[in-house]
């Protein structure tokens, strides 16, 4: 344990998390000495409503403003500055300011920019409470898990990229002839960046990490249900000392501001996060104005699939938290549940005592599952779960809205699915499992890459040769065995197909926020 550190009590809900191997296991081993969640603060002061534009908070050029809403019970949280396209140049603008060469940024050393995301994460974690506090307001995430889960990924994804800045390098290459060639990674410029709204934070931090330790310079449109928390952290980095115009935050909506980066003949580069729907219109925009590189993280369907011989305890809290995480508001959530023929009944009868036993509730008590973001989002799912209904899918429990207050529904989960229904097909983004029945293990490959998506995918088995025949035949970004959601900043995390292009985190997404240049120079002589 580091000194200093004291033992840290868990909450109920955290632990359960542990117990069910996913993105908390990744952060067991240093739980010694992380910090216990302080209690929340159940209405945290909204410090910055405004956009944050060359190190200032400013009024939209148009000064309008929309109302961001505390899920948990339909009401307002505040008035957020919109912004839309005259504040978009304006940002951009500040980015190019901020990437002149000679510019401040350009002219700090590599090592410096680690060291200001060194310093931006110890700020994180200085605030983590307060942020975590604000998150689970905007978004209406359990507050233990967004201090437990959010706020660690996100500052280990700052230390990360602080640790890349110096390292990632060109090489030198023995071209034919008297020449010295070497190649250099240069930053790209004016990055677009769209996130949105299911980890404001840590999706702020995926794209953030990497463009800042590689000496780009941000225009970020945050999504509209979850302004906050972004701007609190510009703050921070503001305080953290990065120079104005290389972060700058936009607030907005996606046809005006989001729409206004993609098409910007200034950006050099859009990195988008949503729906698969408007991910296919990312590419469009930057093909009709400047070409600038697109990289792309979209939606998924991911199988999860559980053979006969997995311990069967193991494998139901894995799927259910797969499933359930984030009140089901992840793009690589595993929802299509696949189970071996001879242990079908048995986990589908456990899976649903489990969904029974899900606590649901006011976000900043100690439950497992809070509101899903918007009513929209609400609405989408309870249609869909009506159409598996109408398609002849058994529904086992749940399928309702939990009260009348806040956008709640109840953990649902669904057997008997078939590959063709549209609860099978379409991503529903919310607490909705579908058990689906397989028998042996080729015809459930074919079956489980059978979808346009291609994001991530899960098994659970000991059987070793098994495991690697069926990780090896998936079609998707990321296989997890025996485990789920386990992210670290390290591994590259990005989808095949339809689930978009490019590959964030680890080394791998330095590579989309660099331009090599080849350098040649002409010798004087042949060496001998
Ligand atoms: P979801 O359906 O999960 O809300 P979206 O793809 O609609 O996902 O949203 C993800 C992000 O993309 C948000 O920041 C949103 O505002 C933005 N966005 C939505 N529509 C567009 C668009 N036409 N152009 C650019 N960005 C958009």
């Amino acid at each position: 344990m580091h000194p200093g550190c004291r033992p840290v009590k868990m909450s109920a809900v955290v632990q359960r998390l542990l117990k069910a191997r996913t993105v908390f296991n990744a952060l067991k081993q240093h739980r010694a000495c992380m910090s216990a969640a302080p209690d929340p603060i159940r209405q945290p002061d909204i410090k910055y409503a405004k956009l944050f534009i060359n190190n200032e908070f400013v009024d939209a050029a148009s000064g309008r403003t929309f109302q961001t809403i505390n899920p948990a019970t339909g009401e307002a949280i505040c008035d957020v500055a919109e912004g839309d396209k005259a504040d978009v140049d304006r940002a951009v603008n500040a980015a190019r300011e901020a990437f002149r060469l000679g510019s401040p940024w350009r002219r700090l050393d590599a090592s410096e920019r680690g060291r200001l995301l060194n310093r931006l994460a110890d700020l994180i974690e200085r605030d983590a409470g307060y942020i975590a506090s604000l998150e689970t307001l905007d978004n209406g995430k359990p507050y233990q898990v967004a201090f437990a889960a959010d706020l660690q990924l996100v500052q280990k994804c700052y230390r990360y990229y602080a640790g890349w800045a110096n390292k990632y390098h060109g090489k030198t290459i023995p071209i034919d002839g008297d020449f010295f060639t070497y190649t250099r990674h240069e930053p790209v410029g004016v990055c677009g960046q769209i996130i949105p709204w299911n980890f404001p934070l840590l999706m702020q931090a995926w794209k953030l990490g990497p463009a800042l330790a590689m000496g780009n310079v941000v225009v970020m449109k945050t999504a509209e249900q979850t302004p906050l928390s972004a701007l609190y952290v510009a703050q921070l980095a503001k305080e953290a000392g990065f120079p104005p115009g290389v972060i700058n935050i936009v607030s907005g909506f996606g046809p005006t501001a989001g729409a206004a980066i993609a098409e910007h003949m200034d950006v050099d580069k859009v990195a988008f996060t949503g729906s698969t729907e408007v991910g296919k219109l990312i590419p469009q925009m930057a093909g009709r104005s400047n070409l600038k590189r697109v990289t792309l993280e979209l939606g998924g369907k991911s199988p999860n699939i559980i053979l006969a011989d997995a311990n069967m305890a193991e494998a139901v809290e894995q799927a259910h938290f797969s499933l359930f995480f984030n009140q089901g508001q992840c793009c690589c959530a595993g929802t299509r549940t696949f189970v071996e023929e001879k242990v079908y009944d048995e986990f589908v009868e456990r899976s649903v005592e489990r969904a029974k036993n899900r606590t649901v509730g006011n976000p900043f008590d100690n439950v497992e599952q809070g509101p899903q973001v918007d009513e929209e989002q609400m609405g989408k799912i309870l249609s869909l779960i009506d159409s598996g209904r109408k398609e002849g899918a058994t529904l086992c429990v749940g399928g309702n809205r939990v009260g009348d207050r806040g956008y709640f529904v109840e953990p649902t989960v669904f057997k008997d699915v078939k590959d063709n229904m549209k609860i099978a097909r379409e991503e529903i983004f919310g607490p909705v499992m579908q058990i689906l029945k397989f028998k042996n293990v080729d015809e459930l490959i074919e079956r489980a890459n059978d979808s346009e998506y291609g994001l991530a995918a899960g098994v659970m088995s000991q059987d070793i040769d098994r495991v690697m025949y069926i990780a090896n035949s998936l079609r998707a970004g990321t296989v997890w065995v025996n485990c789920f959601d386990v992210f670290d900043a390290g591994a590259p995390f990005g989808g095949y197909k339809m689930s978009g292009n490019g590959r964030e985190l680890g080394e791998y997404s330095l590579e989309l926020y660099t331009e090599v240049k080849t350098v040649t120079m002409k010798l004087l002589q042949k060496n001998s």
